[in-house]
């Protein structure tokens, strides 16, 4: 009997769990979020790179819980702004803001300017509680708009660029994003070693719980 090995998301998000599950189907892994283990501390993102920001989301994880742990970290780098707002993408416009006012905001910092190239990052990283860890990134380069356009998608979607389908991130169905983002990109990067990374989790934590092959999840 083939025991599935446990892999815990280092998120809440319901969203990213199911399109992570739904791309290592076929392996032998459960995947977990955070949600399943009830109150769980959550590592402080106070990093200065997506690296180290995955990393530490990842570790944590891992070490506070005792599974594998996989977390991703991501953001919009704009060229003419020296790289901002980076690691700072989700709280660009303050804590509370929503994401029409972070888009406002960096059109408005971009007003005059005609330099408009920005990329999207983002870096997985899966750590064992021991600390080793894995890293996989992507990138996806692209244009800020002079004002948003489409309603799909999340943050700033809307003002992202794409030159080769001619559309922004939010006029393109998930699917289409997912061929060309920096999220896709990493993950089937992931899902492409999938097999080579089982085995380097069982080397990195050979005495691990693992769960018997007829519990799906
Ligand atoms: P994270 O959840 O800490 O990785 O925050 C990443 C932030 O970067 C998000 O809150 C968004 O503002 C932005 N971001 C990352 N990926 C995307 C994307 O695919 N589309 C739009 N915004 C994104």
């Amino acid at each position: 009997m083939t025991s599935r090995q446990i892999l815990v998301i280092a998120s809440r998000n319901p969203g990213k769990t199911a399109e992570i599950r739904e791309l290592l189907q076929g392996f032998p892994v459960s995947i977990r979020n955070l949600d399943d283990f009830g109150p769980v501390p959550e590592a402080v993102e106070d990093g200065l790179t997506f690296e180290e920001n995955a990393y530490k989301k990842a570790h944590f994880t891992a070490k506070v819980l005792g599974f594998p742990a996989l977390a991703d970290d991501s953001g919009l780098l704009v060229e003419a702004l020296g790289g901002a707002p980076g690691v700072h993408s989700a709280r660009y416009a303050g804590p509370e803001a929503s994401d029409a006012e972070r888009c406002a905001k960096l059109l408005d910092a971009l007003a005059g300017r005609t330099d408009r190239r920005a990329a999207f990052a983002c870096v997985l990283s899966l750590a064992v509680p021991a600390g080793p860890a894995l890293t996989y990134e992507g990138r996806c380069e692209g244009l800020i708009t002079r004002q948003p356009a489409g309603t799909n998608g999340f943050g700033y979607d809307p003002v992202f660029f794409h030159p080769p389908l001619q559309k922004t991130f939010a006029e393109m169905t998930r699917a289409e994003k997912g061929l060309v983002s920096h999220r896709g990109q990493a993950l089937r990067e992931l899902r492409n070693e999938f097999d080579k990374i089982l085995v380097w989790i069982r080397q990195h934590m050979p005495d691990a719980p693992r769960q018997g092959c007829e519990a799906h999840r």
